[in-house]
């Protein structure tokens, strides 16, 4: 089932997700920060429904490009919709597409009404710019309390959830937990697998645990230090 998510890199750093239904050949898009490079993608493929998890430009740019090349429907939580583009409609708390069972996760902290989408059957975490792979997204709209219990409830996720990150912040987030860890095995052994540019564009949960100073935090004030140290690294 692995293979039915694919990774498009976009714009500088960004990575959009195609996923694809084994049922029927039809596709769907989790984001959508450039259209050029998914519409190269897609070459003929029916490409449905296209999901954001926030409204940030560099997650909708290439959004209205793609669905006038597809006619694919978009989906946003009812709060985001006045900030995402027009034509898109409101997720119910959970959202079925095909062989998919999404849950929309709440997400506040790197804006207000930020979103995951948790696909409960293969234990897939779309994250955005929540959770980063060893890293969480600026606090742009949230409070640190909010980001700190969005990640209790990302922890709380079964420990073999594979994480689909909003950007590519491997390298410059491994060097930050190296400094904060700088004996720790295993962000060690990452951060050299990033600097060769190696390093997986997927963890696991489990991974992010070892690897990720915001999950490693174990309070609030812990977290908060982390995130105003990061902030200024
Ligand atoms: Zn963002």
């Amino acid at each position: 089932m692995k293979d039915c998510v694919e990774t498009i890199p976009a714009l500088n750093d960004n990575w959009v997700y195609l996923i694809r239904s084994q049922n029927t050949d039809e596709y769907m898009l989790i984001d959508a920060g450039e259209a050029a490079p998914v519409i190269d993608n897609l070459q003929g493929k029916a490409l449905k429904h296209l999901l954001f998890t926030h409204h940030h430009g560099d997650h909708i740019a290439g959004a209205s490009d793609i669905q006038k090349h597809t006619g694919c429907q978009m989906h946003g939580i009812k709060a985001d919709l006045e900030q995402l583009p027009n034509g898109t409609e409101a997720l119910p708390e959970s959202w079925k597409w095909q062989e998919y069972a999404f849950d929309i996760i709440l997400a506040p902290g790197h804006t207000l009404n930020h979103v995951m989408f948790y696909e409960k059957n293969n234990h897939w975490l779309f994250s955005g710019d929540t959770l980063f792979i060893a890293g969480c997204g600026r606090l742009f709209e949230g409070s640190h309390e909010q980001m700190y219990d969005t990640l209790q409830k990302i922890k709380s996720l079964p420990d073999d959830t594979k994480l689909f990150c909003g950007h590519d912040y491997t390298l410059s987030n491994l060097t930050f937990a190296k400094h904060l860890f700088p004996g720790d095995v295993d962000i060690n052994k990452g951060y050299e697998l990033a600097k060769l540019n190696n390093f997986p564009h997927s963890t696991t949960l489990a991974t992010e645990k070892k690897i990720n100073p915001f999950l490693k935090a174990s309070t609030l004030e812990e977290f908060k230090k982390f995130r105003i140290m990061k902030d200024n690294f």
